[in-house]
């Protein structure tokens, strides 16, 4: 007994220092921190990030440690070591990252004189892929310099490379990427940004600050103006971390106010060069909690012209304004200006500024630099580094390249001559499709000589000569060869039959695997749907119960009919408006003439009694302007009826449709979505206890005769508990497409998911969209929007029947509303009340759009004008 207490302390004591050690050098998720230079990974005192040693992301250079005078407990660690780059003039660190994602990267550098030669190099070339990124000059022995740049990777790996110009060795010490979020930074046409300034206004702390007060680890610096008063709080900002920005706490707990109340706040700078493209972002919070009496409202400007608001800040919630579009000019004055009827200063928490990094020059053809790259891995090519055609001047030695102008270089030949090659022809030389010479000479290279050779339409020129191939040439080669088509040389394989008398046919036994594949594919899909249909049912399959028998006394609030009645009412069940799951709708009148949608649940319908129960319990005691008002009820027996208040408009999803007619304005769009936000707002923190709809869908978003939105359909809705317990477990029910993904796997159900349906009907009201699309690609709404945005299309991403007729700025603000909602994991996605907040300030910027262009707003459903230019001015999120 006390041998396996003693086993079991153990192990607990060995699983208890694993994850320890797992937690100690877990990189920060969206972090890559590399040491150049060092033989060890650690964690760095200064931020605790774990770095590791840059060994396995590059195979050139020599490593070094800088001189000891300078091995100070003051130097960041990561600048300790360095690599050097004596030989080849391009070495390249190549760093796997996420696909289609923001990061922003920072290449650090010191000589620190490491070689005790006091002469750091002049300068070299610092590239990002195939495009130059700066040039390093370093100064002196002890100058630090570091480059910053938020970069989009379409692809899963970034080349960092260091190019030698002939002024001196290049060097680097530290390498660093953090991840950012796809929704932030994005620029009109998807370019990078390199950083200007980064400034935490009248701040708290004048010390740099980085990781861990930053999130995402950039640097602030302090910006103490004289004309501005400090305001500080200690209560925590935006502690949802709603806004995709996420400035440090640290950093919008304090403010700059004007010193003199009645002036703007200003801000002036200077880019050094006037044409330069400048992009910037400023961040609000309000600080004080305002009596009813004060108000804090303000408007931005630029050079004195408009830039954004009124507006004012939210209490402790970070907001973000952004140029959408990039500014320009030899000097760029920012005013932020009260407005007339605001009784406290403008205020300013933050303020970033970046200028636009052109790299315009796209890499080597995708499945070349694949096919060339495998090549590079099987034969250990050492000095094959970044890619293979740029910057030109540095291409792979053996390599040639056909270019032309930006577009992707393409490789028209490969000399592999004399390098000791041994194994078969790789087949990856079948991917260079435009390839016209190719030289495999005087290698050791065996096996037979494939056919995919005479594929390549372009190949003039096949050097075979002086290796062990065996078996015979395939026939198209040496009739090329004989035509004239193809220079052909193979001599020096003694085992090679080159003639075509002894060219054979090969059996095509091809069909059977891929019929196999075919039956494995089929087999698989069908599990697959199988467990999906089991873990996430279709809302129309997941009932299987009979009515029972109700124990529920409804009070007298609500109006009980006779199932007479109700034929009475609707004229014999005359008019169907529609059809769910419930059974149909039927339009009818009230004995006072007032319309009526009558529910009637079909005896075939598979939805239970408990759901009827749910929704008439529900809708006697919640009463918003937002939700479907319920009149009354049948229940006879098996003939059950819901009678509620007509909503003469239909549902959402009908004029979303492309079948609809008309074309719902981007006004009617934003109001429909704060009125539906708002029904659910209240179903989540203005009933007690608080309810969860769980079917929210543009198909349960109804329109009024005058267009107001409210939800229906609560027959799913469930009582979240509030005191103690923070989900309720519950069988998953809901709609596809628009079901939370954590609640299909953890079945705990929490406010949140509403939140991600009603993200996803945002996506539907922003691009008309079908949630779930008929293509083999990004097919839910969600996964579609994230590739529109991430190139930073928001024209193509709102649908596209507006003819562009939006403010730009509230569009952006909308899908990245949209986006955070439909947030994979539940903390990420904002409260519903958050929202509301923010989808009216959308509904906000477009009504002042139109009131600048002299457009009557308030019409929730005009029809578009077609062709409109649109105004590209800052955006707030
Ligand atoms: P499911 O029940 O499967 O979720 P659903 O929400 O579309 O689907 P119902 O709530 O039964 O099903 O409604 C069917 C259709 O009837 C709605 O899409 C809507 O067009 C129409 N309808 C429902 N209630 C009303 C109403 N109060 N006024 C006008 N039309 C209504």
């Amino acid at each position: 007994m006390a041998m396996r207490m003693f086993h079991c302390k153990c192990f607990a004591f060995l699983v208890a220092f694993a994850f320890f050690l797992l937690q100690v050098h877990a990189q920060e998720p969206g972090f890559i921190s590399i040491d150049c230079g060092a033989t060890s990974n650690y964690t760095d005192p200064t931020t605790g990030l774990y770095y590791v040693s840059d060994s396995s992301f590059i195979a050139t250079g020599v490593t070094y440690s800088v001189s000891a005078t300078y091995q100070l407990d003051s130097l960041q660690k990561p600048l300790w070591n360095l690599r050097s780059f004596p030989e080849g003039s391009k070495n390249c660190y190549h760093i796997k990252v996420t696909k289609q994602s923001r990061y922003l990267i920072r290449a650090n550098f010191f000589y620190g004189n490491f070689d005790d030669k006091a002469t750091p190099p002049q300068s070299f070339d610092l590239y990002l892929g195939v495009n130059q990124w700066d040039s390093i000059v370093l100064g002196n022995v002890s100058t630090i310099v570091f480059r910053e740049i938020i970069h989009f990777s379409p692809s899963d790996y970034i080349d960092i490379c260091l190019v030698n110009t002939g002024s001196g060795t290049p060097l680097i010490s530290s390498l660093e990427f953090r991840q950012l979020k796809n929704t932030t930074y994005v620029t009109q046409s998807a370019e990078s940004l390199i950083i200007y300034a980064r400034m935490n206004v009248q701040p708290i702390t004048n010390a740099i600050l980085r990781y861990p007060d930053d999130v995402f680890d950039r640097r602030w610096v302090s910006y103490n103006d004289s004309t501005m008063d400090q305001l500080t709080t200690d209560a925590t900002i935006d502690a949802g971390r709603h806004n995709g920005f996420q400035p440090p706490q640290i950093v919008m707990k304090s403010a700059g106010i004007p010193k003199n109340v009645s002036e703007p706040l200003q801000l002036t700078f200077t880019p050094v060069d006037p044409t330069s493209k400048i992009y910037v972002y400023m961040h609000f919070a309000e600080l004080e909690h305002l009596p009813a009496n004060q108000s804090r409202r303000f408007s931005i400007t630029v050079n004195g012209n408009y830039l954004y608001g009124p507006t004012s800040p939210t209490y402790l919630y970070t907001f973000t304004v952004y140029t959408s579009s990039s500014l320009s000019g030899a000097q760029l004055v920012f005013q932020i200006i009260k407005t007339e009827d605001s009784t406290l200063p403008p205020i300013l928490n933050a303020v970033e500024i970046y200028v636009v990094k052109d790299l315009p020059q796209s890499e080597t053809e995708q499945e070349e630099a694949d096919a060339i790259n495998n090549i590079k891995s099987l034969y250990k090519m050492k000095d094959w580094q970044g890619d293979p055609c740029l910057p030109q001047d540095y291409l792979w030695a053996g390599l040639d390249c056909k270019f032309n102008g930006y577009d992707p270089p393409r490789i028209i030949s490969l000399d592999l001559s004399s390098n000791g090659l041994t194994g078969e022809i790789p087949p990856y030389i079948s991917n260079l499709t435009m390839i016209q010479q190719l030289d495999l000479s005087n290698n050791s290279l065996t096996g037979s000589v494939p056919k995919f050779l005479s594929e390549l339409q372009f190949l003039n020129t096949l050097k075979l000569s002086g290796n062990n191939f065996t078996g015979s040439l395939p026939v198209d080669l040496i009739e090329r060869s004989e035509n004239g088509s193809l220079s052909l040389s193979v001599d020096g394989n003694p085992y090679l039959c080159a003639s075509v008398s002894c060219a054979k046919k090969k059996k095509n036994n091809v069909v059977v695997p891929v019929v196999v594949a075919f039956a494995a594919l089929f087999i698989l899909s069908a599990a697959l749907a199988i467990f999906c249909r089991i873990k996430c049912p279709r809302r129309g399959h997941i009932w299987g119960r009979t009515p029972r028998k109700s124990s529920y006394v409804l009070t007298e609030k609500i109006r009980r009919f006779t199932y007479a009645e109700l034929s009475m009412i609707t004229g014999n069940f005359k008019r169907e408006l529609g059809k769910g799951s419930f059974g149909s709708v039927y339009h009818g009148y009230l004995d006072d003439d007032t319309e009526v949608a009558v529910k009637i649940l079909s005896e075939l319908s598979n939805q239970g009694y408990e759901e009827f129960e749910a929704e008439v319990k529900l809708l006697q005691t919640v009463h918003h302007r937002n939700l479907t008002p319920l009149y009354g009820y049948c229940a006879e027996g098996k003939q059950i009826g819901l009678v509620y208040e007509y909503m003469a408009n239909g549902n959402l999803k009908q004029h979303l449709s492309d079948k609809s007619a008309d074309v719902m304005s981007w006004e009617g769009r934003l109001r429909a979505a704060v009125e539906a936000a708002q029904g659910l707002e209240y179903l989540h923190h203005g009933c007690k206890p608080p309810r969860v709809h769980r079917d929210i869908k543009s198909a349960n978003i109804l329109l009024s005769e005058n267009f107001h939105a409210r939800i229906a359909d609560f027959g799913l809705t469930k009582t979240f508990p509030v005191e103690g317990g923070t989900h309720l477990s519950t069988d998953v029910a809901g709609t596809f497409g628009y079901l939370d993904p954590q609640y299909c796997q953890t079945y705990r159900l929490t406010e949140k998911s509403d939140v991600y349906s009603f993200g996803v009907v945002l996506l539907e009201l922003i691009t008309s969209r079908p949630v779930i699309a008929n293509n083999n690609g990004n097919n839910h709404i969600s996964q579609w929007v994230g590739s529109m945005i991430a190139q930073g299309d928001i024209k193509k991403t709102v649908d596209p029947r507006l003819g562009g007729d939006f403010d730009i700025n509230s569009a952006w603000k909308a899908v990245e509303m949209a986006m955070l909602c439909v947030s994979q994991t539940s903390d990420e996605r904002p409260s519903m009340n958050y929202v509301v907040r923010e989808l009216s300030q959308c509904l906000e910027m477009e009504i002042a759009r139109k009131e600048r262009r002299g457009v009557q707003p308030g019409n929730h459903y005009e029809m578009v004008s077609l062709n409109l230019g649109t105004d590209l001015i800052p955006s707030a999120r």
